[in-house]
């Protein structure tokens, strides 16, 4: 049984209140099917999924959960929440207009470099690698930089961890991912992926205009009645960083957010879904209200806010199903 089938019978018979929070990222075709580094649902399957969700429960928003964080209101018997990581323009180009027509409202949690035009994520700069090399070229392609420069890191270890955080990916693109994100020093990982991509993909800064939800963006969907969540400022993950520079990461990203915004009552979106109690108290000291995980879970009593359960849009069917049928 895959761990996130762990939680499937705490909903039976939909006596047991549940909100199923599923997390998106790309939702578009513009990747092309080949794609193979940039990996979304598509428009269609995006919305023939909130179909399942439309029979399975109710959506609500997130100022509704918030009431519910608060103890205003109780969970709701089976209410999903629709939420949009990384800030992409796929989300205004695609998810806004389909879920207006629809009525719905989503979390879109944004990393405020991105928000600024600061540049693109490294995240999303291995997308586009891989979508322009084979993983085994660009894995050698790395680990010939980091031999170069000297760095003293042992290509060899992580093993475990790569397996754990990435067990979806193959071995190559799992031990690539391992060592960008969290092994190579990120002031390092940034000369060396800016390198690679100027060389295979083409200008960063055209590209972050391309990728991503500008400023006015944020405020068009703000507007439309959506929610803006954070997702950081430079989407490392955040427990990689020492006390000061993820207290600083945290406050950047609530700045950008309140100059576009104005203040209200937040979500935040860990990166990577990396967190622990220590970042859960850096989101409480900036203002932010509740912090959304990648924990693949149903969000049901007792309920720990910045510890929320999210579903991944690739597991939602195994949850409405299963609990379609108790
Ligand atoms: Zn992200």
């Amino acid at each position: 049984m895959t761990a996130f089938a762990d939680n499937l019978t705490t909903v039976g018979g939909g006596e047991e209140p549940a909100c199923l929070v599923v997390m998106y990222h790309y939702v578009g075709t513009r990747h092309g099917r080949d794609a193979s580094g940039v990996r979304g649902i598509s428009p269609s399957h995006f919305e023939d999924q909130l179909d399942d969700l439309s029979r399975w429960g109710e959506p609500i928003s997130w100022s509704a959960l918030l009431e519910v964080l608060s103890g205003g209101r109780s969970l709701p018997r089976r209410g999903f929440l629709l939420t949009f990581d990384d800030g992409l323009r796929d989300h205004i180009e695609i998810v806004a207009p389909i879920l207006g027509e629809r009525r719905m409202t989503g979390v879109f949690s944004a990393s405020g470099r991105t928000l600024t035009g600061g540049g693109m994520c490294a995240a999303h700069q291995v997308h586009l690698l891989l979508n322009a090399l084979p993983d085994a070229t660009l894995l050698d392609a790395v680990r010939t930089q980091v031999q170069k420069a000297g760095l003293g890191i042992d290509l060899a270890t992580g093993e475990q961890a790569e397996l754990e955080r990435y067990a979806y990916e193959d071995p190559a693109r799992a031990r690539l991912k391992h060592l960008l994100h969290h092994q190579i020093p990120i002031f390092e990982r940034d000369r060396i992926l800016g390198d690679l991509f100027r060389a295979h993909v083409g200008d960063p800064q055209t590209w972050t205009q391309r990728w991503y939800l500008s400023g006015r963006d944020a405020r068009e969907l703000d507007a439309a009645g959506h929610t803006i969540g954070g997702h950081g400022f430079s989407h490392e993950p955040l427990t990689r960083l020492s006390g000061d520079d993820a207290d600083t990461d945290v406050r950047r990203c609530a700045a950008v957010l309140t100059d576009l915004l104005g203040p209200a009552q937040r979500p935040f979106s860990y990166p990577f879904g990396a967190h622990d109690d220590r970042i859960a108290d850096v989101l409480r000291r900036c203002g932010f209200a509740a912090g959304f995980t990648t924990r693949s879970a149903l969000l049901t009593r007792p309920i720990h806010r910045w510890r929320l359960p999210r579903v991944d849009t690739i597991h939602v069917a195994a949850f409405t199903e299963r609990s379609a049928v108790c």
